[in-house]
């Protein structure tokens, strides 16, 4: 037998990491690495906060799962300060990114079938978009490479592209059901919405009652300076998808929506075992608690623009290398004249510095939100380090 024990779907690094103190990860063997990769846009609070380890300790001594047949305090409480705090008025807890994804896209065809309008099932998607690895949302990405394999595709998602309001226009028909789009591409490569197609989907959603559905699971919870990256365009959905950051580690997600675009979600249409359950409520709450106010998030900006305006600078010195520095808050793309993964590796292996590859030969700069000044201090000197000493593979 030559299967390895762990299901041999990821091409897993020699990088082992067995403990972590707010930026950085320390190795099996004792290495350091500073960690801008923060699980993929996860660990915001960073590794080991105090806060969140003592809300997720008390749940776990106090009640640690019961049904969703039952009344849920933690629940309320966790859905209170996301309706307090956003555009939504209900919220439904699944365990992840994904399920946040599914739970979405049924809410807005209940929305249609609900109002006695069966038709309206297709949600149009954006290219290079990611939505998970599940059926349906695999089915929602255009990227060929996540359905080979696994065909047939769900039906009901058509491929518009990127920031290209007229490519969406023309999609739409009787069967539409609405947009599902990110504010920020993540795994595509950082790449903003342009406040026009933004604006413009939401004025289309608006003009033929469909659901504007956004998936905010990699850039939502306070990475973009803002709860959520739509605020930053003041537009905003019908429905959306949050996870990722939420928990700050601990597995959560939630799909959000208006009490309107929520009428197709009553008693038994929806549910989940675990979503929901008291553990994951503390966690959520404690991170909640934790960013949802103007002065962590005055603070996100703050050294989302200290790290844009050093590589923006930075950059300059290597104009062979590298291209832009676009995103927003602490979702920040490095965008590279070069292949950007033998340089992410580079930097890993030689400088104990941990970014995100992504498409686009763009590197993800994702770091936890609580990062210090040392640690912009540490990046910059580890990335500078890592530049000068690079060889192009090619021109090796
Ligand atoms: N949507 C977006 C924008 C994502 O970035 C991701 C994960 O990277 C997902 C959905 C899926 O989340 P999960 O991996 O938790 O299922």
């Amino acid at each position: 037998m030559t299967i390895t024990p762990l299901m041999p779907v990821y091409p897993r690094c020699d990088v082992r990491p067995v403990r972590g103190e707010n930026c950085h990860l320390i190795d099996e063997d004792g290495t350091r690495y500073l960690d801008f990769a923060s699980g993929i846009a996860v660990n915001l609070l960073g590794h080991s906060h105090p806060g969140l380890i003592g809300a997720i300790q008390r749940q776990a001594e106090t009640l640690m799962h019961v049904s969703n047949l039952y009344g849920s305090p933690q629940g309320e409480r966790l859905a209170r300060q996301l309706v307090d705090n956003t555009f939504a008025d209900t919220v439904f807890f699944t365990n992840s990114g994904a399920e946040a994804v599914e739970t979405a896209i049924k809410t807005a065809r209940a929305y249609h079938q609900s109002g006695g309008d069966e038709n309206r099932t297709e949600l149009i998607t954006f290219s290079n978009a990611f939505h998970g690895r599940t059926m349906a949302t695999i089915s929602a990405s255009n990227q060929e490479k996540m359905h080979k394999g696994f065909q047939p595709l769900l039906p009901g998602f058509r491929y518009a592209e990127w920031n290209d309001l007229e490519s969406a226009k023309a999609l739409m028909g009787p069967n539409t059901a609405g947009f599902l789009v990110e504010p920020i591409q993540g795994e595509g490569g950082i790449r903003p919405a342009s406040q026009e197609f933004l604006s413009g989907l939401r004025a289309l959603a608006d003009e033929h009652d469909l659901m504007l559905v956004m998936d905010e699971v990699q850039c939502g919870v306070a990475r973009t300076g803002r709860l959520y990256a739509h605020e930053l365009y003041g537009v905003t959905p019908d429905i959306m998808a949050t996870a990722k950051g939420i928990g700050g580690g601990f597995p959560l997600g939630a799909c959000l929506a208006t009490e309107k675009a929520a009428r197709g979600m009553t008693y038994g249409t929806h549910g989940s075992t675990y979503g929901g359950n008291p553990l994951a409520m503390a966690a959520g709450s404690a991170v909640m608690e934790a960013v949802a106010n103007e002065e962590f998030l005055a603070s996100v900006r703050d050294k989302g623009e200290r790290l844009r305006s050093g590589l923006e600078q930075f950059i300059g010195n290597y104009p062979d290398l590298f291209e832009s520095v676009r995103g927003a808050g602490l979702m920040l793309g490095l965008k590279m004249k070069v292949e950007s993964r033998p340089f992410f590796v580079h930097l890993r292996d030689n400088h104990q510095l941990l970014t995100v590859a992504a498409g686009d030969n763009t590197l993800r700069l994702l770091p936890p939100l609580v990062l210090d000044d040392a640690e912009i201090e540490e990046f910059f000197a580890k990335l500078s380090a890592g530049a000068d000493d690079y060889v192009i593979p090619d021109a090796a």
